[in-house]
C-alpha cells in the first residue's frame, strides 16, 4: 500500500488527543449487564460520526459476539461499508460494530472494534469508580509521535548493532594476528 500523508493528517485531525499522563487504566463493561467487554490496553482512541460516538479498540473480550458481516446500504455516514454488529454475549445488547471493508475516507477504522459509548460503562481502576463512557474522551497518542518513537528505537538498535559489529571485527582481526 502506498503511504498517504493526507490520510495521516486526517486521522490525527479526527481524534481528540490527550497527553499520556491523562490515560488511566480501566475496564470496559456492557452498560446493561456489566459484562467485561474490553480494557484500556485495547483502546486506541475515540471515533465519532453522526449518531455514533464510539471507542476504538484493537481487541475486545470473548464476551463480544461478532455477527455475520452485512452491507450497510448506500445512505448515511457508513454508506457502502461491510460491517458486523457486536453484541454482548450475556444480554445480547447491541454494543458496537466492526467495519470489515469501507471506502477510503473511513480506512482508519477498518478492522477496529467500535464500541458505542452509549452502551458502555467504564470502571476506572485508579479511582474505583464506574463512569459512563459517553462522559470520557479516550486518549490516543498522535500517530506522528508513535512513528518518531519507533524511529528512535530503531536508530538506537542500529547504533548498538554497528558498534557490536565493529568490536567483533576488531576482536577477529586481533585473533588472526
Ligand atoms: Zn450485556
Amino acid at each position: 500500500m502506498e503511504y498517504d500523508e493526507s490520510m495521516l493528517v486526517q486521522r490525527i485531525g479526527e481524534m481528540k488527543l490527550f497527553p499520556e499522563t491523562e490515560s488511566s487504566h480501566m475496564t470496559l463493561h456492557c452498560a446493561h449487564c456489566n459484562t467485561v467487554l474490553g480494557d484500556s490496553y485495547g483502546i486506541c482512541g475515540d471515533f465519532s460520526i453522526k449518531h455514533m460516538d464510539s471507542i476504538m479498540c484493537l481487541k475486545v473480550t470473548d464476551d463480544v459476539v461478532i455477527s455475520d458481516p452485512m452491507e450497510s446500504g448506500h445512505k448515511g455516514d457508513l454508506a457502502n461499508c461491510i460491517c458486523s454488529a457486536l453484541k454482548c454475549r450475556v444480554c445480547c445488547c447491541d454494543v458496537g460494530k466492526v467495519i470489515h471493508s469501507a471506502p477510503s475516507h473511513l480506512a482508519t477504522i477498518r478492522s477496529l472494534f467500535l464500541l458505542y459509548k452509549a452502551k458502555i460503562s467504564c470502571y476506572i481502576l485508579d479511582s474505583s469508580s464506574m463512569v459512563r463512557a459517553s462522559k470520557l474522551t479516550f486518549h490516543m497518542k498522535p500517530l506522528r509521535e508513535h512513528i518518531n518513537e519507533v524511529r528512535q528505537q530503531v536508530e538506537a538498535q542500529l547504533n548498538q548493532m554497528s558498534h557490536a559489529n565493529s568490536r567483533l571485527t576488531s576482536v577477529t582481526s586481533d585473533l588472526n594476528k
